[in-house]
């Protein structure tokens, strides 16, 4: 089956950003439908014509956004009825009812909102609670179209509510016998090439099976991978990810954190927490963002004591116990001053593990020897101390970003081992 989304609207080629298309593809994937095309196209009648027409031949389902307001550069309505070859009728139902939009709000109809009361022949309205243009499912089997078009207004406070009232229900319906599921993993250090590369073999016998999808996202050291699966047989299904998943898992070990919603912090809260540990952070060049993160865990009382932005030598000599000849001797940012601040925060807070990190987050500040995005990231535990070097590259918050997350990484892999 092949589906695609169209959103028009010359607006949407000039940086609006198109959230139409973000939404109604997650609420197919949803319900079992992937999507497998979308397209943006400009307020232009040759451009529409051209690309309904080809729509029509290739897709079964073609859910259209925008180009149905009054003005004369919404075309989608005409356009389509001209490419099916179907007449436009005039609906007194719609009509009164837009009328009545207008008279609620105390206002006097434009001539240019009749446009709206005209509706493709054969096609089942969809109400519009929210605006003036209702939307349109037609499917026409008589006619020589293996599609169904949906057509819905652009404005997502009007599509949006009409997607879950009537087009998501429709759909369900009509192909409640496919189930799609899917499985999202979340790793930690490999870069997305590197993710491919090893889940590469995988990939392809699956993709031979024809059974599965595989999708990569990057963000700032983190991939993420979706593995969903199709079908008709649910026992099957759940078999065929069970599989994949024990595979996957064999092929990037523990550089996959988490599934699901989880993130970084919330896997080491749960070790925490299991392991009835306490935390306690002191940050340079992350600024307080690791303590935003861990405290963004509801429930993380329980395990986080206390975090201090230790961004000066003073705090750092003062309250963490850092010595000044190991600062003045081999930097704020070293190895060793990274590990005593770890050591110093651990004292302070009395926890069973102190996390720090300090480093060079730029535009200033770097040296040939010491460059931009040199970064020591730092844990004290009960039973040893470890600290990692990393060269991180990247705007100032691209930098605390990686630091942040190295940090909870370094953590989560340290409760890791307690755990084995
Ligand atoms: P319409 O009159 O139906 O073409 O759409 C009117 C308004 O809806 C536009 O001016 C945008 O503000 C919004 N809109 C249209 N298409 C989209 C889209 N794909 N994503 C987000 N907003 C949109
Ligand atoms: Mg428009």
């Amino acid at each position: 089956m092949y589906t695609e989304i169209i959103c028009i609207g010359t607006e949407l080629l000039r940086g609006y950003v198109d959230t139409n298309s973000a939404y109604i593809s997650k609420e197919l994937a949803d319900i079992g439908i992937e999507v497998n095309l979308i397209s943006n196209l400009e307020d232009k009648e040759r451009i529409l014509e051209e690309f309904f027409k080809k729509a029509l031949k290739r897709s079964q389902i073609i859910i259209i956004t925008g180009g149905l307001g009054p003005t004369f550069d919404d075309l989608t309505r005409d356009i389509m009825a001209k490419v099916m070859n179907l007449k436009l009728v005039f609906n007194k139902e719609i009509m009164h009812n837009i009328a009545a939009h207008f008279a609620k709000r105390n206002l006097k109809m434009p001539q240019e909102n009749e446009k709206q009361a005209y509706i493709i022949e054969g096609a089942k309205i969809i109400p519009n609670l929210t605006g003036t243009a209702p939307g349109m499912i037609i499917q026409l089997k008589e006619k020589d179209f293996k599609s169904i078009v949906i057509m819905l207004p652009g404005p997502p406070s009007e599509m949006q509510p009409m997607m879950k009232k009537h087009i998501l229900p429709f759909l369900k319906a009509k192909y409640e016998h496919k189930i799609r599921k899917a499985i999202i993993f979340h790793t930690y250090g490999l870069t997305e090439s590197v993710v491919a590369e090893k889940i590469r073999n995988l990939v392809q016998m699956e993709k031979k099976l024809g059974k599965l999808n595989f999708g990569l996202q990057a963000y700032t050291s983190l991939v993420d991978i979706e593995i969903s699966a199709q079908g008709e047989d649910e026992i099957l299904i759940d078999e065929i990810l069970l599989k994949v998943k024990s595979e996957i898992y064999q092929c990037l070990k523990d550089n996959i954190y988490g599934e699901k919603q989880e993130t970084l912090e919330s896997v080491a809260g749960q070790l925490l927490n299991k392991q009835k540990l306490t935390l306690a952070v002191a940050e340079s060049c992350s600024g307080g963002l690791i303590a935003h993160k861990v405290t963004d865990i509801a429930g993380s009382s329980v395990y986080f004591k206390q975090g201090v932005i230790a961004y000066s030598n003073e705090v750092k000599i003062n309250l963490l116990g850092v010595k000044e000849e190991v600062l003045n001797k081999f930097g704020s940012v070293s190895k060793e001053v990274a590990l005593s601040m770890a050591q110093g925060i651990k004292r302070l807070a009395q926890t069973d593990i102190g996390l720090a990190t300090t480093g060079i987050a730029g535009p200033g500040g770097g040296s040939l020897i010491k460059p931009i995005g040199l970064v020591y990231v730092s844990l004290a535990s009960n039973s040893r101390e470890i600290c990692e070097e990393y060269r991180f590259v990247g705007k100032r918050e691209k930098i605390k970003e990686q630091v942040k997350n190295a940090a909870l990484n370094l953590l989560r892999k340290e409760l890791m081992l307690n755990r084995n």
